[in-house]
């Protein structure tokens, strides 16, 4: 056998494992607060803006905490208002800053911040409807993420959206993987065999050599990965992919040709404003 055919092998046992892996519970769908239970019958504004405010703030994605504080603030603190960002968008920068200790909404001021900032843009840019953000054309995945970030969601919380909203069928197409350092770490351990990490780039390059239809769909079991076995000292042991990945066995051929193999020539990292207007898809 040849060194491309080995490698193409290679990948092909990497997604048997990973689509069995995807099955397991550790893989399960989410529930999103505000999002789920109003799954398949029209969203009301109240609900996905209250879930986008969740979203701003669960920057260590997933965090229960978090969702618990977010339910406190507008269930008790504001007293369920039909538009949360509304009220928000209310307050002058000073006047919600000088909030910041009694809220307790996110030990950083910074994402505090950002709940005023976001809240007025979508009042501004969207009539205060978060909905919007998805329901108006194009209404792709990209276009989407492109929106929230261009509102100033952090990369985690324009993905949890968009995670969201495809889990919960409000937004349906392809999306490419989104490289936190989570997923990069995974990808590029099975791409290069070592902790070299790969670009923002590659590894979107990478999602789309493993699953083309949908790379998102990688993203789940990746991270599922990254929790429990693929963490920053690997523990292989505990891997479903321990008899396959590349990282701790010995193949006849090194991280470079695999490189060479799935992604081509190796690529470049783009700046976020590069590759936002960048037609990743082409
Ligand atoms: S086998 Fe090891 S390096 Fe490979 S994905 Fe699993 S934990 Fe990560």
């Amino acid at each position: 056998m040849s060194e491309e055919v080995f490698i193409k092998q290679y990948f092909k046992d990497i997604q048997t494992a990973l689509y069995e892996f995807s099955k397991s519970p550790s893989c399960s769908p989410m529930y999103w607060e505000w999002l789920s239970d109003a799954a398949h019958r029209p969203l009301c504004i109240s609900d996905a803006n209250n879930f986008l405010l969740g979203c701003i703030l669960d920057i260590r994605a997933s965090s229960q905490d978090t969702w618990d504080n977010c339910a406190f603030f507008i269930e008790e603190v504001l007293s369920s208002p039909e538009n949360v960002f509304a009220v928000i968008a209310e307050y002058t920068q000073a006047e919600w800053e000088a909030e910041f200790d009694a809220y307790g909404l996110h030990p950083e001021r910074l994402v505090h911040m950002r709940v005023h900032l976001i809240a007025r843009s979508i009042m501004r840019q969207y009539r205060g409807d978060g909905r919007l953000l998805w329901e108006l054309e194009p209404t792709t995945p990209r276009e989407v993420f492109k929106r929230l970030r261009m509102l100033g969601f952090s990369n985690t919380g324009a993905t949890m959206v968009i995670g969201a909203l495809k889990d919960e069928k409000y937004l349906f197409g392809p999306f490419d993987l989104v490289s936190d350092a989570a997923v990069t770490r995974v990808v590029s351990r099975i791409f290069t065999g070592t902790d070299a990490l790969l670009s923002a780039d590659e590894v979107i390059h990478a999602g789309r050599y493993l699953h083309q239809p949908d790379p998102w769909a990688l993203d789940r079991p990746f991270s599922a990965l990254s929790r429990m076995a693929c963490r920053k000292k690997a523990e292989c042991n505990a891997c479903p992919l321990m008899n396959i990945c590349v990282y701790p066995n010995e193949y006849p051929f090194s991280g470079d040709e695999i490189l060479m193999v799935a992604l081509g020539t190796v690529t470049h990292q783009m700046l976020l404003s590069d590759w936002l207007h960048h037609d990743v898809h082409t």
